[in-house]
């Protein structure tokens, strides 16, 4: 070849040839970058679509109305708060398991004690007993500053984790007994209590605003129980009956 040397010849095969072999590799990768993404995407949308539904059907329909809280139902994957055995159940309306004999919150009751307390942008609100994180998360999604507590240390520490990995780093979880509150950001605007307790614990009163609301359920486990709405002004508490409802019990630290 004109203007070629014996040597360059000789060194073209092993220049060219790695780059051959690389091409096949590299067009795999690219496809399977892209029938992953559209993958993704495609069981995103199904997700959507299942939680526009529970929306309509579970929880519009029953009478929640408020912007805020439906909006928040709209966007936080449930399915990612569940066992991997619920995924396909994680928008039914019922509560589901979640291990150490817990049970994460039927759809629209999440959504009635969100609406309940009125949640607004940069308010605080404890709640108490985080289990699978998912109305801390729902509570985030309003605009508040959530703190929340968990009896079962490694429901505390898997909650924590997953409100992290899904972008709810803000929402602040301790693992301890409930009972009494979180004194150091107290006052709270809004207290969520999703164990049943048999009374209201003292301490939480004494950490609630003034003005501020409370939603508990009270009565016997393992019976229903009475979602109350507890408002504070003053000295003065004042309480309502909302609705009879199930939860598992208040436990308390040994
Ligand atoms: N809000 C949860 C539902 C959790 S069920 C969710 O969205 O998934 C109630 C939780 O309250 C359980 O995880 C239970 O361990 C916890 N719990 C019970 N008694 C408690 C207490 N005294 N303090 C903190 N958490 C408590």
């Amino acid at each position: 070849m004109p203007g070629t040397s014996a040597a360059n010849i000789e060194n073209r095969p092993q220049r060219v040839l790695p780059k051959i072999l690389f091409l096949p590799f590299a067009l795999a990768f690219l496809l399977l970058l892209f029938t992953g993404n559209a993958l993704a995407e495609e069981e995103a949308l199904i997700y959507k679509n299942a939680r526009d539904r529970m929306v309509r059907t579970q929880i519009k329909s029953r009478g929640i109305s408020d912007p805020a809280t439906l909006r928040a139902m709209e966007s936080v994957p449930r399915h990612l708060f569940v066992p991997e055995t619920s995924v396909p159940d994680a928008y039914d309306d019922r509560p589901l398991p979640i291990g150490y004999g817990q049970t994460i919150s039927q759809p629209y009751i999440v959504a009635y004690m969100t609406e309940i307390v009125q949640p607004k942008p940069q308010q605080r609100i404890l709640e108490i007993g985080t289990g699978s994180g998912y109305q801390a998360a729902i509570l985030a999604e309003t605009g508040v500053s959530v703190y929340t507590i968990e009896i079962i240390p490694e429901l505390a520490k898997n909650a924590s984790e997953r409100l992290r990995r899904l972008g709810y780093g803000r929402v602040q979880v301790k693992s301890g007994d409930g009972y009494f509150g979180w004194e150091k950001h107290a006052p709270y605007d809004a207290i969520v209590v999703t164990a049943a307790a048999e009374y209201i614990p003292p301490p939480l009163l004494v950490q609630l605003k003034d003005g501020g609301r409370m939603v508990i359920p009270v009565g016997s486990p393992f019976f229903v129980q009475t979602l109350m709405l507890v408002e504070k002004h003053g000295k003065e508490t004042g309480t309502r009956s909302l609705m009879p409802v199930r939860f598992v019990p208040f436990r308390r630290a040994e």
